[in-house]
């Protein structure tokens, strides 16, 4: 017992004596004084018997007079010993841990236990004969630091280097100091140190009479150098670490400057040639043939301006086109004799109300059935599917072939490239409503100040009485310090997976119908005040972020005709405008449950609500001014509503809309059909009397049928989602021939139709597809302040993408979205209506001309493939 109680002490004193001593030297910060350390256990472990001599014979009585003890008592030890050097060596003293490791890796524990205490020896000399311990130059190595310790302090050294030189033009080699190089004006010392070994290594050594200038001395390097086994020539050696070292990218090199310096549109890139011996078989060419089919299709159904924007308006002047000073200030608008009328669910437009001449003539729904019909068979058919197959396949390699390539040239573009980078170029949030658009957490504080500040607005009228704000949440049984985010409850979660319905019923704050028709409603009592002011602050973050716009769906439902009116004297009265955001004016697809209410009677009245106020305005602007200056911010129409619910799929025949008095929803695509012939109508007319344009966007293909997207393809500008494009080669083909831009929102899909790792988006970017990442519902999705750059960070995090390939993205949001050309001009290039490299600027858009003249190069290839060689492409997008 006497033996362990000596052996308890022995520990106790040696855990005491290693921290203090440890702290003593984190005082000092002087890590030479390590190096002499580790020196010492080498030559205690030289001197060998001396110690041991003195100390085991009692020991070894002990031990093999109580043999349990041995067992206990190093095992108390190692506990504590490791303990300490854990504690102390692991973060700053890195050759104490690496003696200690040494120490540790012995078999037998006796030895351990003398290596200990000569540790512990080799502690309390230290400080008084360190210039005993001094090595001259020319010493053979030491053997306390293993292999792997050595591997470690190597990479970090060279990490730190790595961050910091080779950002100097004037010195290519490796500096001996990391501390210098930190504030990096020591450039000559280096040269100099870097001349003579000698130098360095009394120098180091030196610095223990010297006074400390930081913790990061050149120690660490010095540790090397005494590791070495083989004395080497001061510069040779050092340059071996900057080249070797290139665990971080390191290049030795390139100095940013001269990066800077060159012009990053010179870069050339490796070009893959592949396609000299493609020549389709006659079947291909049969395949091809009814792509091409498919693709005119599309061109004689979609609306496109007859002259384009920038025909119209030449931007000069790139610099940030002045912000409209008074964006709801009416002037009078001439009105015209034109004579709308509806048809059939379409609306006709006369010159005058006695002229019988249509004037724009669109398809009527039959042809668009039967084009649709078309569509469908020409996706199922196996031999064409086996083609689109094949030929996306190979487009997902050559673009992966390229990355193989050109990365490095890519990434050197992009470094050229002064000012921009992944932050400051321009992104558009191309897909989200606007009634999810705030943050869970604004919400809550929205909420909550409201309660404070204006707990006695009336603000309900619910069960035949007025409500105040603070009768409201007493008859919740709610006081705003109740309230958090996890109460709010409006964010998805596993419940909403493949639940559309929940996923709805989480929009209602605190699972209350009433704080959702108060805070989230723009027909409510107060006008909509509450969202309004939510509504501003939301605009305000966008304008604080600079470089985040957002296009807002917002909704009509088609109940009646006043919606029109109701929201856009919301939108002027509560001044809802920003530079930074445009508007889309969502359509949910909820025929059947008016119908059900007894709202609507047939759908032709939803078609009269939703489009005749419309046609109205832009006939006589006077009859809704504030509808036809809110108009002008208006860039497209969306169909919303759960797409995985079954439906019937449309015939060739169908009934017309003024028939369709059943109580069922139509399909898809016949609201597609409807709400494309009359969007197409109206635009025309718009266009006439040069008035802004509305496109048609709708979600399409983010669940349920194949033919949502194929009806899309014929006639929609872009869509949202499209991850079934997944499940049909053909039509995915045909998206990326036609380049159809799709919104895509990958979290939003994962928390309600797809799992984020079986998302679609990674493909469709590597084979050209024109995909953009969008939020859809920050509300209910996202955590943090900035959804969509959330939306990113997740995507290149997970996938794996390049900061060219963000930037790529970001650059065809700015394309599919609706914002004017002036804005366009002046976010990615004056000449960005340009295809190919000659419409990029890398200044703005951060994209090397590499990555835009590759897509081109190989979506033109395939253009001509299709066309047989006979494809006609204008030299402007959209067009
Ligand atoms: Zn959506």
């Amino acid at each position: 017992m006497d033996s362990y109680a000596l052996h308890l002490a022995m520990a106790a004193l040696v855990g005491a004596t290693f921290a203090a001593a440890s702290a003593y030297y984190m005082h000092r910060k002087t890590l030479t004084q390590l190096l002499d350390f580790a020196r010492a256990i080498e030559r205690e472990r030289e001197r060998g018997g001396g110690g041991d001599e003195k100390r085991s014979p009692r020991r070894r009585s002990a031990e093999q007079h109580q043999p349990t003890d041995r067992r206990s008592a190093p095992r108390y030890y190692r506990r504590g010993g490791v303990g300490v050097g854990v504690g102390v060596g692991s973060i700053s003293l890195p050759d104490v841990l690496a003696a200690a490791a040494a120490a540790d890796g012995e078999d037998d524990e006796e030895e351990e236990e003398e290596e200990r205490r000569t540790v512990v020896n080799a502690i309390f000399s230290a400080e008084e004969d360190y210039r005993d311990l001094l090595i001259p130059p020319g010493l053979p190595r030491l053997h306390t630091v293993p292999e792997g310790n050595r591997q470690i302090v190597r990479s970090c050294s060279n990490k730190r280097v790595g961050v910091i030189r080779p950002t100097s033009p004037k010195s290519p080699v490796v500096s001996v100091s990391a501390f210098d190089s930190l504030d990096g004006s020591d450039e000559d010392d280096n040269l100099r140190d870097d001349s003579k070994l000698g130098d360095i290594y009394l120098n180091t050594n030196g610095n223990l009479e010297s006074e400390p200038k930081g913790f990061f001395q050149p120690l660490p390097n010095n540790v090397i150098v005494n590791g070495e086994s083989q004395p080497l020539a001061a510069t040779s050696m050092i340059r071996s670490h900057s080249v070797s070292g290139d665990l971080h990218g390191v290049q030795p090199d390139p100095v940013a400057a001269d990066i800077l310096r060159r012009e990053p549109e010179h870069e050339s890139f490796i070009k893959l040639k592949i396609s000299p011996n493609e020549i389709p078989s006659t079947d291909e060419m049969e395949v091809y043939k009814i792509l091409q089919k498919c693709l005119e299709l599309r061109e004689s159904y979609v609306f496109r301006e007859e002259i384009a924007p920038w025909e119209k308006e030449v931007i000069t002047d790139p610099s940030t086109p002045k912000p409209n000073p008074n964006p709801f200030a009416y002037a009078p608008e001439q009105k015209t004799d034109h004579y709308p009328q509806m048809v059939d669910g379409v609306v006709h437009v006369y010159t005058n109300q006695h002229c019988k001449e249509r004037l724009y003539p669109v398809a009527d729904a039959t042809t668009f059935f039967t084009d649709l019909h078309y569509i469908l068979r020409v996706i199922a058919a196996g031999n064409i599917r086996t083609v689109c197959h094949n030929r996306l396949n190979l487009l997902e390699h050559k673009f992966k072939f390229h990355l193989m390539l050109n990365t490095d040239k890519e990434f050197l573009a992009q470094k050229s490239a002064p000012h921009r980078d992944f932050y400051n170029v321009r992104k558009v949030d191309t897909h989200v409503h606007h009634s999810a658009c705030m943050n869970q957490k604004q919400l809550l504080r929205f909420i909550k100040s409201k309660l404070q500040k204006e707990p006695d607005e009336v603000v309900i009228f619910r069960d035949g009485t007025y409500m105040t704000l603070k009768e409201v949440f007493e008859s919740l049984d709610l006081t705003g310090y109740d309230l958090n985010v996890d109460l709010l409850d409006v964010h998805a979660d596993k419940s909403t997976f493949h639940r559309f319905d929940k996923f709805n019923l989480k929009y209602n704050p605190c699972g209350q119908s009433r704080l959702r028709e108060i805070f989230l409603k723009q027909d409510n009592l107060i006008q909509g005040r509450f969202l309004g002011e939510l509504t501003k602050q939301v605009f305000c973050d966008l304008a604080a972020s600079k470089y985040q716009m957002a296009e807002y769906r917002i909704s009509i439902y088609g109940r009646k005709q006043s919606e029109w009116d109701q929201l856009a004297s919301w939108i002027v009265n509560n001044e809802l405008y920003s530079e930074n955001v445009v508007w889309l004016i969502q359509i949910p697809r909820l025929y059947n449950i008016y119908k059900e209410m007894g709202i609507v009677t047939s759908f032709q009245n939803l078609l009269d609500n939703i489009f005749l106020p419309l046609f109205e305005v832009t006939v006589d602007p006077d009859s809704h001014p504030q509808l036809h200056m809110f108009l002008k911010q208006v860039v497209g129409l969306d169909l919303v509503d759960d797409e995985s619910k079954p439906e019937r799929r449309p015939t060739k025949h169908m009934p017309t809309p003024a028939q369709w008095t059943n109580v069922f929803n139509p399909a898809f695509s016949y609201y597609v059909y409807y709400c494309y012939a009359n969007l197409y109508t109206l635009n025309k007319l718009r266009e006439s009397k040069g008035m802004t344009t509305i496109k048609f966007r709708p979600h399409a293909g983010e669940a349920g049928d194949i033919d949502h997207l194929a009806a899309t393809f014929l006639v929609a500008h872009n869509i949202s989602h499209g991850v079934n494009l997944r499940k049909s080669p053909v039509l995915q083909y045909l998206y990326y021939l036609a380049q159809i831009g799709l919104a895509m929102s990958p979290l939003s899909n994962n928390s309600l139709f797809l799992d984020y790792h079986r998302n679609p988006f990674p493909m469709f970017f590597l084979r050209g597809l024109n995909v953009s990442l969008s939020t859809d519902d920050p509300l209910q999705i996202h955590l943090t302040k900035e959804p969509l750059v959330e939306e990113y960070s997740i995507a290149a995090s997970l996938w794996k993408l390049s900061s060219c390939d963000l930037c790529e993205i970001a650059r065809n949001s700015v394309y599919q979205s609706g914002f004017s050309h002036a804005l366009k001009s002046h976010w990615v290039g004056k000449n960005y209506y340009k295809r190919g490299p000659d419409g990029n600027d890398i200044h703005q858009t951060n994209v090397p001309h590499i990555r835009v003249e590759f897509r081109e190069m190989i979506w033109r290839e395939e253009m001509q493939r299709v066309f047989l060689g006979n494809a006609k492409i204008p030299d402007e997008v959209d067009k």
